[in-house]
């Protein structure tokens, strides 16, 4: 029998020669935040006074920084107070080459009392009755889809989230499950209604209507820096979650969740 001296190191070198595949550098996953609304487009607004556009931008700065320090990439598509067309939002996802595109918005409603997170994924057809007032409040600044160079062209890219409709719902799934514990909500699920800005993304997408404007207590926390470090790390979790369940592609099977 080897003394236990000499067995330690050599077990330690067995180990290191089983997994090679730790050595290869993994791609980091990139992730697109868009903040809803901008420029002239000031969304909804509170009784306190607070925009949308601006607390939509607090958060989504804020989610930026918790993604990075988990590891992940993370492209804004709105860094300032300006207004960028529905239409373009997932195109400089597309571009940027990322992985996931959540858009950040604010819910408003006519009861003052609602309160709480929705996260909602594409439908292509009129979606969840419920969710029609919302969808008309959010698509409202869309105006028209600019024409696209070719007829083809303009199909495949109004019709490029249709092809990731699973993995956004599990996206939209896991993120939700999160932001129930945060808000201390057992039920609230996810919904799907026709949001312009999700339509041409080619990845999963989901729209954060992350809390009601609306309710007073509610607009005081989003002024509030403690809760809004609370809303994204609550939406990292969830993103963790949601890779941590597998994916369809290899890329984003090969990243290390368990940090
Ligand atoms: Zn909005």
């Amino acid at each position: 029998m080897l003394p236990r001296i000499l067995l330690i190191p050599f077990l330690s070198l067995l180990a290191w020669g089983q997994s090679p595949q730790t050595a290869l550098p993994v791609p980091r996953l990139k992730i697109a935040l868009d903040a809803g609304h901008g420029g002239d487009d000031t969304g909804a607004k509170g009784s306190k006074g607070l925009l949308e556009k601006d607390a939509a931008l607090s958060i989504v700065k804020e989610l930026g920084t918790h993604l990075g320090e988990a590891g992940f990439e993370v492209v804004l598509v709105r860094r300032g107070d300006t207004f960028i067309p529905l239409w373009d939002r997932a195109k400089i996802a597309n571009a940027a080459g990322a992985d996931l595109f959540i858009s950040i918005h604010l819910n408003a409603a006519r009861a003052r009392s609602a309160k709480g997170s929705e996260v909602y994924f594409l439908s292509l057809d009129k979606g969840d009755e419920d969710a029609a007032a919302v969808v008309a409040l959010e698509n409202a600044g869309a105006g028209t889809q600019p024409a696209a160079d070719s007829v083809v062209a303009g199909i495949l890219e109004d019709m490029a989230q249709k092809a990731y409709l699973q993995d956004s719902e599990r996206l939209a799934v896991a993120v939700q499950l999160q932001l129930n514990r945060l808000g201390g909500i057992k039920e609230r699920g996810v919904k799907q209604a026709p949001f312009v800005v999700l339509r041409s993304a080619a990845m999963p997408a989901v729209l954060v209507e992350s809390a009601f404007i609306s309710n007073r207590k509610e607009e005081a926390k989003l002024k509030d820096k403690a809760f809004l470090k609370k809303l994204a790390a609550t939406i990292t979790q969830g993103v963790r979650r949601y890779f941590a369940g597998g994916a369809a592609t290899a890329r984003r099977k090969a990243v290390d969740t368990s940090r």
